[in-house]
Formats: C-alpha cells, structure tokens, sequence
C-alpha cells in the first residue's frame, strides 16, 4: 500500500458530491484499489463567477501499481504526521489558569495532557448556565456583567460565528483544528480553506475540552473572579471575590480584552503594559442573497453561504472589513451595564436572512492618549456609554446606508430588516463615534464598493457601536513570556498578543508548552 497527497483537484461546484469519483478519474485509479480517502485541503474558486470550482487536495491509500503517480506533478507520497509528544510537568505546584477563553483552554489541555493538574478560575458561569444567563440578556435586557457574551465558559468567541481562520502562520495551526474536531466541531473544520464552527457547535467543543481536562485531574471554578495576588516568597498567592485563594508559581493570565477591572487591578499592582491601537466603527448588514450573487453570480444557490473582506486605505487612517458573519445576526456583545457593544454570530448552517460584518475605522494611541496607559480602555467604555445614552433603553444607534451618506437620518428600515436583538434607535453616529471615524466610514464605503459592488447598498443597515475588535493595552513579557512580576504569563487577545479564537488558542498552548 503506497499513501499519497493529491493536488489540484478542480471540481465543478455543481459536481461536488462525486468528488472520489472524480479524484479516481483524474488519477486514473480504479475505484475498487481505493482503500483509504481523506480531504486535506478545500477551497472555492471564484475568479470566473461562470465557472465557480471547488480546489481539493485529498490524501489516498493504494496499492503500490499507483508507485508511477509519483512521476507526475500532482502526487507525492505522504510522510505519517508525528503524534505529538507531551512532556512531564515537573514543578512542585499546579499552574493556574484564569479564563477559560480559546488562550487559558488550549493552555488548560496542554498542562493537563502533560500531568499538571492545572486549576482553572473562570468568572463567568459554566456553558449550560451562561448559555441562559446570555438568552435572558437577549430577550430581557438584564445583563449578568460576569456571565454574557464576553465571558464564561469558552469565553468572548462562544457566540460567535466561530470562525477559525487566521493569519498567523503558526506550526499548530492544523492540530488546533484537529483539536475543535476531536471534541466535537464538523470534521470539514480540518480542511475548509475559510473554516467555521458556529456558536450551536461551539458550546458542545468548549464542553468536552472541559471534559478532558478534568478527566486528566484538572480543577475548574466557575462563578470566581480573580481579583488580586501578591508575592509569597518565591510564589504568587492568588485571591479571588470568594474568598479562594491558591498559591502558584505559573499563573497563566488568559484575560480576554474585556477585562478592564482585572487589568486596571494589574496595572494598579505594578504588571508593566503598553497602550495598543484597536479600531472602532459600526457593524452593516445586508442580505444574504445579495452578497451570494456579488461573490458567486449564478453559482451562489450551490455554494455554502458567501463572505467577504475588504480594506480601504485613506490618508491616514484605515476602514476594513471584520469578523464577517454570513447568514447571522448583529450580537448584544455588552458586559457592562449602560453600555451598547455589537459584534455578530451564527450558527453552523448560517441560514440567517442577513449576512454581517463589522465596519472598522483604526484607532491608533494618538487618538486616545491622554497620560495613562489604561487611556484607551476609557475611551472604548466612553463610545460605549455614548451609544447606550442616544436612546437610553437598550436599542443600539443604528442609520442606513443611504442616509448616512448624505448626512441624514433613515427613520425605519427598509430590504433589511436589522437583527440587532434589543431594537434599533435611528440617529446621528457622531453621537457615539469620534468625529474622525464617522468621516472615515463615509469617505471609505463608496471606495469599497468598488471593490465590493452591492457593499454601499442604500438600504444597508448600520448598527453601532463596534469598540472591541481588539485589546487597547498590551501586557509586557519576555522571551520567556514572563511579564514584569515573575510567575505571571499574560496569554491571548487581552494579554495583546492574539486578535481571534485561532491565535489565542496558539498563544495559550506555545506558552504552556514553554513552561516544560
Ligand atoms: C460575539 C463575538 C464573536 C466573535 N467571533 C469570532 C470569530 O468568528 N472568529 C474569531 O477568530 N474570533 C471571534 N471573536 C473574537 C474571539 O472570540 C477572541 O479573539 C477570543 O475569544 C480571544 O480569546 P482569549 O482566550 O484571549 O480571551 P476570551 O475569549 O475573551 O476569554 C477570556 C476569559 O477570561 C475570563 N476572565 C476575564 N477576567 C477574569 C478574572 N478576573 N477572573 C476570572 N476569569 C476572568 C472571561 O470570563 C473569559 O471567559 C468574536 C468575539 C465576540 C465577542
């Protein structure tokens, strides 16, 4: 038996289900020696919007006859990948872990896999009840400030469309993947170009990883918030609002960059950080079927639900496209009271009317220094406030396209019907943006519709306001990825060393790998 890696599989999208059929065809292997079959790589091709292809590249096993396949320039053999090894943990005591985010669960399962028994202190609640505590915000407006779409149990990424791809670069990066798969995520995770897991799947992955990691002796508090710590001798002692406390010589600070409390704490107790530029704006929506035919044209109704991503570079400032939700809804993301914050989910099957995106203008130390370093965490809380003040009951500030382009203000909606879940207030973005965003995303959306025919539709809906696509300040470490305070390692998003559930699950588990 010889085991191969195909390439350059090109597939008709309308053809996509015979696809080992096709793959026997091509390579001229009769279907009966096929013995094994597995996609590595899918990816859709849509330069030709007449001729839309799906771009495999599959792993097969057959018998050693198929040896002259090699000789050609779509085959070669494959190397069995490496089961990773993972190392003793061999400190006197256990690590511990605050947040349970992508950053603190990749950490988590790694010290776990490797006998550290680690302790996990999260301040939200366990999935099942979060998943309640996030419903009841929904549809009362009552917001659980420990427990709601930025924290909890799988942390800010949880209700979220899931999305996995990212641009780090990163040697982890597959067993990641595989990793959201073995406990739970659709297999096409391992393989999809752009891949997603969808918030429905998501809180059944975060389950089962807590699973593990308490099945290996890890030791998980819910409902506990970190609060303090101090020196105690050459370890940390660690105090939490229950009155826990736990003694380390690792503690591993998985944050999430909407901390603020925990980080003005730190910052408070001498941990050394640096302001970070973020980007704020508004989330748009639009319709589905409409950003179908813009990427796909006649193919659209064979093809998964379409995305898209565009940047406009202005004089000074860039607007982008984030975190975009196909056949999703604009997310109630606050985890302050009096605060409006938008972001977007969706479900695996991404059946929504709408498709959404965050609309981005950067934000750079300039814009928000004002002598502290915890400057931008203000300036973010302010927008927020702002935004929650134009209506004063929970509707977010919203406009459409077609007004807002001309300085006035729509007065109902029209196509597109908003999903933000508490309500829509018509008004004046200047309200609740710095005037320089709201300038920015005026002068941009025109330009990006050139680039994205449809983007500017008249009818787009506007939500706002969009503060937390990244964390403002960034906690100083070292090589080692040790901050000022010895013993304390800042990881993922909120430490400012991640953007995303990929990369914060990358950095949490290479930081956990260093400790060994
Ligand atoms: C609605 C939404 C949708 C998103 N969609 C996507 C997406 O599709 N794809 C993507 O890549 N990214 C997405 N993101 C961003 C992604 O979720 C984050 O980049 C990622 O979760 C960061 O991981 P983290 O572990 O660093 O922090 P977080 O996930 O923020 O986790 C931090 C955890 O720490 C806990 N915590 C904080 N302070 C304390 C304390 N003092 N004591 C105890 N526990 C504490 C919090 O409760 C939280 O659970 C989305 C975010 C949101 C909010």
């Amino acid at each position: 038996m010889i085991h191969l890696k195909l390439s350059n599989i090109k597939i008709p999208v309308a053809e996509a289900r015979n696809i080992k059929n096709l793959v026997c065809k091509q390579f001229r292997i009769r279907t009966e020696d096929l013995d094994g079959f597995r996609i590595v790589r899918q990816s859709v091709d849509a330069r030709k919007k007449n001729n839309v292809l799906y771009n495999y590249q599959v792993e097969v096993s057959v018998p050693d006859g198929y040896r002259g396949l090699l000789n050609g320039p779509d085959a070669t053999e494959c190397v069995a990948a490496q089961e990773f090894t993972y190392p003793k943990w061999h400190h006197d005591r256990r690590p511990v872990v605050v947040g349970f985010g992508p950053a603190g669960m990749f950490a988590a399962l790694c010290l776990a896999r490797c006998g550290a028994h680690p302790v996990i202190i999260e301040r939200g609640e366990r999935i099942e009840e979060r998943q309640q505590s996030v419903q009841r915000f929904l549809q009362t407006k009552v917001l659980n400030p420990d427990s709601n779409v930025q924290f909890g149990e799988g942390g800010a990424g949880t209700f979220s469309d899931g999305k996995l791809n990212t641009n780090v670069n990163s040697e982890y990066n597959q067993f990641i993947l595989n990793e959201f798969y073995r406990h739970g995520a659709p297999e096409e995770v391992t393989y999809q170009q752009n891949p997603h897991v969808g918030t429905d799947y998501l809180s059944k992955v975060v389950k089962n990883i807590r699973t593990e990691i308490e099945s290996l002796g890890g030791e998980f508090h819910f409902n506990t918030l970190f609060d303090a710590f101090e020196k105690e001798g050459e370890a940390l002692r660690i105090h939490c609002n229950n009155d826990k406390t736990f003694v380390t010589h690792h503690l591993l600070l998985g944050l999430g960059h909407s901390a603020r409390d925990t980080i003005r704490m730190l910052h408070a107790r001498g941990v050394l950080m640096e302001p970070k530029g973020f980007s704020i704006g508004v989330r748009m929506e639009h319709l589905q079927r409409d950003i179908n035919r813009m990427q796909y044209g006649q193919a659209a109704s064979l093809l998964p639900p379409a995305s898209y991503k565009g940047v406009v570079h202005l004089k000074d400032r860039g607007v982008y496209t984030f975190c975009m939700c196909p056949g999703g809804t604009v997310m109630a993301s606050a985890s302050e009271k009096g605060t409006i914050v938008t972001n977007g989910m969706s479900e695996h099957k991404r059946d929504k009317a709408n498709a959404n995106s965050a609309l981005l203008v950067s934000v750079t130390p300039e814009d928000f220094l004002q002598g502290s370093v915890l400057d931008g965490i203000d300036y973010q809380e302010k927008y927020e406030q702002l935004a929650f003040r134009m209506a004063g009951d929970g509707r977010a500030p919203g406009n459409l396209v077609g007004e807002f382009l001309k300085g006035q203000i729509a007065t109902r909606h029209r196509k597109v019907v908003p999903s933000y879940p508490h309500g829509i207030h018509y008004g004046d973005f200047k309200r609740c943006l710095p005037e320089y965003a709201v300038h920015a995303l005026r002068e941009a959306l025109p330009l990006l519709d050139r680039k994205l025919p449809g983007i500017a539709n008249v009818d787009t809906v506007l939500t706002g306001v969009e503060t937390r696509s990244s964390s403002p300040v960034r906690i100083l470490r070292d090589e080692a990825r040790i901050s000022s305070v010895p013993g304390i390692y800042p990881i993922g998003e909120g430490a400012g060393y991640a953007g995303g559930i990929m990369s914060a699950a990358i950095d949490g588990l290479k930081t956990a790998i260093s400790l060994m």
